[in-house]
């Protein structure tokens, strides 16, 4: 068990009131958890028991991020299938891309994905992975999360009937039996770190009995259950032609909506779905920079927010975003909402961080756990540079974090207790063969695909 004491930094706890501000101050952790939280000086003991003293001096000390919906193996064919809106996109590269890829480069995509999350601050991940081509996929995302040190939620994704494309589907019973499996394997070891849990893509690619067993096993195996709705108004016109009423209504009609779901985009609820979001406990996940990027719609997060619904953040994956930096979504959120209300103060900085740290906890099933810099919390903690010409001078940390931060001014980023990434360098994996591999597998991908790619041939 290593003892860590970060002191004399500006922290931002994020607890209750996001305005909170303890400057100087410290953070005392004990292993995998964070055991005080102070303003001033820390104690002599703290000084005398901890194996590593860092500095904090013109930093912000804040919790790590967390991305709440993302889709990693999409590292591979970012740029691939630009300025499409989501059908559009799934068919011209995701697909073919996603079939060609091998074992090897769901760990490679996943690992990169991983790094660029880590270091841009994002502690924890949600990644749902869709691509069952081969058995083997989903453990390979999971030994990239597990080697690389981050908290990763698997929400393994499947689509069980057309009119998804059938080279993705799977049998209930396969979906069931390899989800077991992985939660088995995951759910438990280290603490936790690394779980899994069921994640049906969309309901126009899922049979209704399968999701209502899934429900039933999700209470079960105390799971959560991922999936993708009222994204676009096609797929909304989509439920109405098949079942004459919309994604949301349709869901709580099969009896299963329950406050282990979360539903990642919801850019086109009406009122009643809305309500019924609200009444039965979900988690919306919010991805701006991915509902510009498809032109998908403007999300009407003030009014879930009038209604309570718990909202978490994300980036989406990296092939309709394209990046993976949490800190560049902060400040999308509030922008959006302004200009999508036409209302400068929809969002202010500190309802962007209630959504990006307790919205994100809740969406990764360890709410207090995760998302505060609180006694008992686990030790998820970024050192963020305020020192950048970009950033100083500084009046809010709140909104210096939100407006002008980005990915590229994380210092130190700390998971379960262990260092992951210091001076903004990677400690866990070798970040330049990293790249280069990715480069080389991803063209080969590309090539395998019929998929027309740019070349770099002396580029590495
Ligand atoms: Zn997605």
């Amino acid at each position: 068990m290593t003892n860590i004491l970060i002191k004399d930094g500006t922290i931002l706890p994020c607890n209750q009131d996001f305005k909170e501000i303890i400057t100087p101050g410290y953070v005392y952790i004990r292993g995998e958890v964070i055991e005080a939280v102070a303003a001033g000086e820390p104690p002599e003991r703290f000084l005398n028991e901890s194996d590593e003293i860092i500095s904090a001096t013109g930093f912000v000390v804040i919790p790590g991020l967390i991305n709440a919906h993302t889709h990693l193996f999409q590292t591979f064919i970012r740029g691939l299938a630009d300025d499409k809106p989501l059908l559009q996109w799934l068919a011209s590269a995701t697909w073919p891309g996603a079939l060609a890829m091998t074992e090897e480069d769901f760990y490679l995509s996943a690992l990169i994905g991983y790094a660029e999350n880590l270091k841009c601050g994002a502690t924890s991940v949600l990644s749902q992975d869709y691509v069952q081509t081969s058995k083997r996929n989903m453990d390979r995302v999971a030994d990239a999360a597990y080697e690389i040190g981050v908290r990763a939620l698997l929400a393994r994704g499947y689509a069980d009937r057309d009119p998804y494309k059938p080279e993705f589907q799977e049998t209930p019973e396969v979906v069931i039996r390899e989800t077991e499996r992985l939660v088995k394997h995951w759910n438990h070891r280290e603490g936790g770190r690394i779980r899994v849990e069921f994640g049906p893509l969309i309901p126009w690619g899922c049979r209704p009995d399968t999701l209502q067993k899934i429900n039933q096993l999700a209470q079960e195996w105390d799971t959560g259950i991922h999936i993708h709705v009222n994204e676009t108004q096609p797929e909304v016109q989509m439920s109405l032609d098949e079942y004459g009423v919309r994604p949301v209504r349709w869901l709580y009609e099969l009896g299963i909506l329950n406050d282990r779901w979360q539903l990642v985009h919801c850019v086109w609820l009406d009122e009643e779905e809305m309500d019924i979001i609200a009444q039965t406990g979900g988690t919306i996940i919010h991805n701006p920079v991915s509902n510009m990027y498809l032109a998908s719609g403007i999300p009407k997060v003030t009014e879930w927010r009038k209604r309570n619904i718990p909202t978490a953040l994300a980036t989406d994956g990296p092939g309709s975003n394209n990046s993976q930096d949490m800190m560049e979504v902060l400040k999308f959120t509030a922008c959006l909402q302004k200009v999508g209300t036409l209302d400068a103060t929809a969002l202010l900085p500190e309802d962007v961080l209630e959504m990006a740290y307790h919205g994100g906890a809740r969406a990764m099933r360890l709410p207090g756990k995760i998302g505060r810099l609180a006694p008992g919390a686990f030790a998820d903690i970024v050192l963020l540079n305020l020192k950048r010409p970009h950033i100083a001078p500084v009046h809010s940390p709140a909104s210096a974090l939100v407006y002008n931060a980005n990915g590229n001014d994380v210092d130190t980023v700390m998971v379960n207790g262990k260092i992951v990434v210091r001076n903004g360098k990677l400690l866990t994996v070798n970040e330049d063969k990293l790249i280069a591999d990715c480069q080389r597998a991803a063209e080969k991908m590309a090539d395998r695909a019929g998929i027309q790619s740019w070349r770099s041939k002396n580029w590495f």
